[in-house]
């Protein structure tokens, strides 16, 4: 048997998650939820998806009586991850929510409770935790292949808007528009993008920050950031001494990984895009691991655990999603204070 996937929200990235279930083997595209009748049409020919599994917004709630849908993957702008999330779980259907978990720590709190209290289970999209190369340098900073890991520098950013002529009028394409607006994002390149330079560093060192300072960058464009932060820069430090000092920004790009350890280094450049990524070690290794489709690998490890009705691993749990929003709450916070934030 494969799992039956509804998306909710179907943008940029939930037709990237569409293509990796055609090639699923434990679960399969069966439904869709969306606020867009055009885009219902156009899913519904392209996939093949049955009528009765299509919902929009309003009655998304009547799915409680589909017993051809098992779960559902909320892909929607960041603030709305918890009300799918809570209404997916009181329909009695088991979640993936895509990342920054939710906005803030009370909404994160109550995606948990709700799945708990109504017997689903709650994965985070977080593809990384099955891709080959970050397998490995999670490998090689917890068990101290080339020694204890002292330094990380992660960066993820985009020139995703036209930060250079800020005269032109601003005319964001519909795709990006919610990144900019704080309500539905959360925040900008920090909530966005930053969460992947938190979690490689937490899963490399195998360590949770106790503390974090930052600093906001340069806003180069007037017009377009007005309630998210263009640029930003942090440090966290680790109980073992290591500091990770990151970077995200919509301004410029940067897609890389650096940790340097009592004994070489490692590092990868792309490191957290799609791929294919490049890495190696200071002993000349160069990383050699079949590119993957990311989407599908993530599904359908998550999907086989819930068809062997076993619990979710810890480390991809909603758990682990509120851990991130916690962190990126601290670096907002010592950003704007310009004071040293504890975690402990
Ligand atoms: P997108 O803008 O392409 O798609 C968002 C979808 O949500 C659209 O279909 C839009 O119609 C719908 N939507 C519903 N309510 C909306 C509202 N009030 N305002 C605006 N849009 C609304 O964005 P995306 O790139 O697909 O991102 C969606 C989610 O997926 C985000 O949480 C993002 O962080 C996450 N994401 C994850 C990855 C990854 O690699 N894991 C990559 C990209 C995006």
């Amino acid at each position: 048997k494969k799992l039956n996937i509804a998306l909710c929200g179907l943008g940029n990235y939930a037709s990237l998650l569409a293509e990796g279930l055609q090639v699923s083997e434990y679960c399969q595209l069966s439904g869709i939820i969306t606020g867009t009748p055009s885009k219902a049409e156009k899913w519904k020919k392209q996939y093949n998806i049955p009528e009765k599994n299509i919902y929009n917004y309003e009655n998304f709630d009547t799915i409680v009586k589909n017993k051809d849908i098992d779960l559902v993957y909320v892909v929607t702008p960041n603030a709305l991850h918890k009300e799918f999330t809570v209404r997916a779980a009181k329909s009695g259907k088991h979640v993936i929510v895509e990342k920054p978990m939710a906005i803030t720590i009370e909404d994160c709190e109550e995606m948990i409770k709700v799945c708990n209290d109504n017997n689903v289970q709650l994965a985070m999209g977080y593809r990384l935790h099955y891709e080959p190369n970050h397998l490995e340098i999670k490998r090689l900073g917890q068990e101290k292949v080339l020694g204890q890991v002292r330094y990380i520098e992660a960066g993820l950013g985009y020139s995703t808007y036209d930060i250079h002529d800020s005269n032109k009028p601003v005319n964001l394409n519909a795709r990006n528009e919610w990144r900019l607006t704080k309500k539905l994002a959360g925040g900008g390149p920090l909530i966005n993008l930053g969460v992947y330079c938190i979690q490689v560093s937490r899963y490399v060192l195998g360590e949770e920050p106790i503390a974090v300072t930052a600093q906001f960058g340069t806003i180069n464009n007037r017009n377009r950031f007005t309630q998210v932060e263009e640029n930003i820069t942090w440090q966290m430090e680790f109980p073992s001494g290591a500091v990770a000092n990151c970077s995200s920004s919509y301004g410029f790009g940067i897609d890389r990984f650096y940790a340097a350890a009592d004994d070489g280094f490692f590092e990868m450049s792309p490191a957290v895009s799609y791929g294919p990524f490049v890495g190696k070690t200071s002993d000349g290794k160069v990383f050699n691991f079949p590119v993957i489709n990311q989407q599908q690998t993530q599904m359908d490890a998550i999907c086989k655990v819930i068809l062997e009705n076993k619990k979710l691993p810890n480390h991809i749990t909603g758990e682990e999603g509120i851990k991130d929003v916690k962190i990126i709450n601290a670096i907002y916070k010592a950003a704007e204070s310009g004071k040293k934030v504890s975690l402990k």
